[in-house]
């Protein structure tokens, strides 16, 4: 099932996300939740959708860079985002620690801001602690574009938007994002 996603301006957006205890995450509510916030974010497509997203302020997010999102990229784009497939998964309840400075700038977009890029700088390396999609703690070290993508979805858990962390006069349509900046 695809579930609506909530375009900035919707006060979802700008709440802080409850946590969820470990009986509500193996309840059907929430396992539904996940597979349908997973079947609308491929069907978007995105790498990373969280919870407020579709209107639920709740500490979910779920991830996921497929290689086929890569086809279109050249080789030195990957390379220079450090840009590696990453398999479905789910972070719930996430506490994140950047690594390093947040000095990494790229174009990033939004699901919630549809049509709109900009820079923003980021962490190259991050610590996120979470329970999965069982309940279980996990911890995952990140760097590079999966790095970028659990700040982005984390950011969404705190009410925040990448437009509050961009280099404002880079914000630009996709349009002239493709004509101007894509190589
Ligand atoms: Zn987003």
């Amino acid at each position: 099932m695809l579930l609506k996603v909530v375009s900035v301006g919707d006060p979802v957006l700008r709440k802080k996300a409850r946590l969820l205890t470990s009986e509500e995450i193996r309840s059907k509510t929430i396992q539904d939740l996940i597979a349908y916030m997973r079947d609308t974010m491929r069907d978007s497509p995105g790498v990373g959708l969280a919870a407020p997203q579709v209107g639920e302020s709740l500490q979910l997010a779920v991830i996921e860079d497929k290689a086929d999102y890569h086809k279109n990229l050249s080789e030195a784009d990957l390379k220079a985002r450090e840009r590696k497939p990453v398999s479905f998964h789910v972070i719930i309840n996430p506490e994140i620690e950047l690594l390093t400075p947040s000095d990494i700038a790229f174009h990033e977009g939004c699901l919630s801001l549809p049509g709109f890029m900009a820079v923003v700088p980021r962490a190259r390396k991050v610590r996120v602690t979470c329970l999965d999609e069982h309940g279980k703690p996990r911890t995952i070290e990140a760097s590079g574009w999966y790095a970028r993508i659990l700040q982005h979805e984390i950011d969404h858990l705190q009410g925040r938007v990448y437009i509050d962390r961009m280099q404002s006069e880079t914000f630009a349509t996709l349009e002239n994002y493709q004509r101007h900046q894509k190589k």
